[in-house]
């Protein structure tokens, strides 16, 4: 089954507005074992989606359209469609008697190009729409091209695809092949060492099949299996991650949907009991706001210190100036002293200290990006770990932060 997906819509053209509901509608198709080949993106105008819809027709089993379903004069998709494939709209009544209740009951007047929202391809399927007046639409073609017609707004998209789209796909192409698709994420390690370390996993399997992917701070593989039923491609993928588990287990912090790494850290934390602080220099508070970033993470952390200037390493956390002049402010010793300082003064499990040079320029003799991370915990002598990072200074305090989080999953 190839299928393909248009959205319509001028300001996505523009770079006003991104288009967030062809990925979504990919994302489904594909879990249903509907291959996507192409996506294509149009304006509100007649005779460019004429165009569009035609090529679609003439190499697509299934075309996938969202945007255009409403009332003013640039939502031409039904009509559209309509002509190039030789099909006739109908008026769905029941929608219709929807319109004119809703205009009624807000007292707006209602125009004729309303009633136009209540169009649908004759002799196919009518989806309604929970969130707005215009109805979706799927019709199964005789020969050509199968149709399904979605709204823009992703508020009325989304319900429409996922609770009646989907389901009436699924019943209409009766499935022979389930998909299974998992997305494992890395930190601390480099999409091409990763693709190294699994070259031999990569490269001989068709089934599943693994592909990296390399987002800013984090490397992602996505193992995919297709099977006879859904059981089954569900094993072929759990075996494949623990033979990827067993190659470059110790980098792997988390699956697609389980969130950042900051969530499956407190996530650990929360589920063991343990509290955390931190002191932070270089990051200013970046580490304790990213922790903020996670629902429920007070239940662990009951807040830390943010000691820039040496004066406030000591009025905070009580290391003598002295101490870090004679050591550094980019040193083990300082980070391993606000570490467990900051630890002690909150009576926390955990601390996490950031000291370092953000840039751009060097501090101490040290380079931009040299960073050294304290780690205390309770019962144990306080450790220092050294980074050396490159990039700009943002980057620099993020990947401080990520390196502290994921020497505590650890
Ligand atoms: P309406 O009844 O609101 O006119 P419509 O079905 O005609 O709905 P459009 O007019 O094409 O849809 O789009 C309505 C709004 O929905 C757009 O302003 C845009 O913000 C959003 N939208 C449309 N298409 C997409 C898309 N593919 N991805 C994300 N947002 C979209
Ligand atoms: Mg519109």
């Amino acid at each position: 089954m190839r299928a393909e997906v248009i959205a319509v819509g001028t300001e996505m053209l523009l770079g006003q507005v991104v288009d967030t509901n062809s990925a979504l509608i990919s994302r489904h198709l594909a879990a249903m074992g509907i291959e996507v080949y192409h996506h294509e993106l149009v304006g509100d105008n007649a005779e460019r989606l004429a165009m569009v819809i035609q090529q679609a027709s003439e190499r697509s089993e299934l075309i996938v359209i969202s945007g255009g379903l409403g009332p003013t004069p640039d939502d031409l998709t039904k009509q559209t469609v309509a002509r190039v494939l030789g099909l006739t709209l109908a008026t769905d009544e029941e929608a219709l008697q929807q319109i004119t209740h809703h205009f009624a009951v807000t007292g707006q007047p209602m125009t004729a190009n309303n009633r136009l929202q209540a169009l649908y391809l004759a002799g196919g399927d009518v989806l309604t729409n929970k969130n707005g007046l215009a109805v979706g639409s799927f019709y199964r073609a005789k020969h050509g091209a199968d149709v399904l017609l979605l709204p823009g707004p992703p508020s009325e998209l989304t319900p429409m695809l996922e609770e009646v789209a989907v389901p009436l796909l699924r019943q209409t192409y009766k499935q022979d092949e389930f998909l299974d698709s998992k997305v494992l994420r890395f930190f601390g390690i480099s999409e091409s060492q990763l693709v190294t370390d699994l070259a031999k996993l990569i490269d001989g399997q068709t089934n599943p099949t693994i592909a990296p992917y390399a987002k800013p701070n984090e490397v992602t593989l996505r193992v995919t299996a297709s099977a006879d039923d859904a059981g089954e491609a569900r094993r072929l993928v759990a075996t494949t991650i623990d033979q990827i588990k067993a190659q470059v287990g110790e980098y792997l912090y988390g699956f697609g949907d389980e969130g950042s790494l900051a969530q499956v850290v407190v996530k650990l934390l929360i589920d063991r009991h343990l509290s955390i602080t931190g002191a932070e220099s270089l990051t200013a508070g970046l580490f304790q706001s990213t922790l903020g970033d996670v629902p429920g993470v007070s239940a662990v952390f009951p807040g830390g210190f943010v000691t820039y200037a040496n004066t406030a390493k000591e009025q905070l956390l009580g290391i003598p100036v002295g101490v870090v002049d004679q050591y550094g402010v980019v040193s083990a010793e300082t980070a391993r002293e606000m570490a467990e300082r900051s630890r002690q003064k909150l009576d926390t499990d955990f601390s996490l200290s950031f000291t370092g040079v953000a840039g751009p320029d060097a501090l101490e003799d040290h380079p931009a990006g040299t960073v050294w991370l304290g780690l205390a915990q309770r019962g144990k002598q306080p450790q220092a770990r050294l980074l050396q990072l490159t990039g700009s200074r943002t980057q620099i305090r993020e990947r401080s932060v990520l390196s502290g989080l994921d020497w505590l999953r650890r």
